[in-house]
């Protein structure tokens, strides 16, 4: 399942510093994670794989506030540039060209991959 290791290479980078935040005296309640639309299949996988990845670890039962990052459309033919609708494109295609929603012609997707934000959330 790609979700779990994705899961494994984010905790791996967040839990040191979930220790760090710990013997500072923090009490961390969850991770905020903003990713690419293109890495995960769904949010509810990536949640679930989130809740079996971090249940022998810091962060077992943390609260995980997920912001999906949608990939856009660039068009060369008419310059359309917006959002792509996600489940249009295949997520294992490195580099997916689509036909441009305004014009029909193939169109560059671009971004939503990747995470690009990780943040500890803190209790007050
Ligand atoms: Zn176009």
């Amino acid at each position: 399942m790609h979700e779990i290791s994705l899961i494994e290479n984010l905790l791996e980078s967040v839990l040191p510093e979930v220790e760090t935040q710990r013997s500072l005296g923090q009490n961390v309640q969850g991770l905020a994670v903003t990713i690419g639309a293109m890495e995960l299949h769904s949010a509810e996988a990536f949640r679930q794989a989130f809740t079996i990845g971090a249940r022998d670890t810091l962060l077992a039962g943390a609260r995980l506030e997920l912001t999906i990052v949608q990939p856009e459309v660039n068009c060369p033919s008419c310059g359309f540039h917006g959002a792509f609708p996600d489940d249009r494109i295949d997520p294992h295609n490195p580099d997916p060209i689509m036909a441009c929603p305004a014009c029909g012609k193939p169109a560059a997707v671009e971004g939503g991959r990747g995470i690009q934000q990780l943040e500890l959330l803190l209790a007050e």
